[in-house]
């Protein structure tokens, strides 16, 4: 017990709480935040999100899926994640929008610069999407699982002066609702 009187330090919960679990550094905010997004994911295959980042602010979040106005990938609006194609093959015939090419797009939608952002990923980028992130400005790319980085797409990251970096260490949060 504290001889001190004040109601800063009861044995309230939140007390408790709040000193068992320390604040998150921006790194582990911004992923934990990309990987709550990916939840809104329609893809059959393989969940997916990005978030964009300035100045420490969420400026575009996408996540992978069908277009905006197409039958969502779990209904069966790709019939390319739908057939038995091997991961990473047919991926011309995807109908699916990747997470990072949603976040840069609907960025454009609403007006928004990319120029100069950081962009998280739960995955590392495709080439598609590099070449995307490379002319929307986006000067670094944090991601969370190793997808399969080529070569190819590491030297165009690498040329254009993008930052490529895995966070090391990084838990992924458990996500729990109405808890
Ligand atoms: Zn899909
Ligand atoms: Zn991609």
């Amino acid at each position: 017990m504290s001889d001190c009187s004040c109601h800063d330090h009861g044995d309230a919960p939140a007390a408790a709480a709040a000193a068992a679990a320390p604040r998150p550094d921006w790194d582990t905010y911004f992923m934990d935040i990309a990987h709550v997004v990916k939840t809104r994911s329609n893809c059959s295959r393989r969940n997916v999100a990005a978030v964009i980042v300035k100045d420490r602010r969420i400026i575009s979040t996408g996540y992978n899926g069908t277009p905006r106005g197409v039958r969502n990938c779990n209904e069966g609006g790709c019939p390319r994640c739908a057939s038995s194609a091997p991961s990473g093959t047919g991926l011309g015939e995807c109908i699916c929008s990747h997470a990072e090419e949603n976040s840069i797009t609907q960025a454009a939608y609403h007006g928004i610069s990319t120029k100069g952002a950081t962009i998280y990923v739960t995955l590392s980028p495709c080439l598609m999407c590099s070449k995307m992130i490379v002319n929307a400005g986006i000067r670094e790319v944090v991601y969370d699982e190793e997808y399969s980085v080529t070569e190819q797409t590491k030297a165009v990251l690498a040329e254009a002066g993008v930052v490529l970096r895995r966070l090391e260490g990084y838990k992924r949060p458990t996500l729990v609702r109405n808890g």
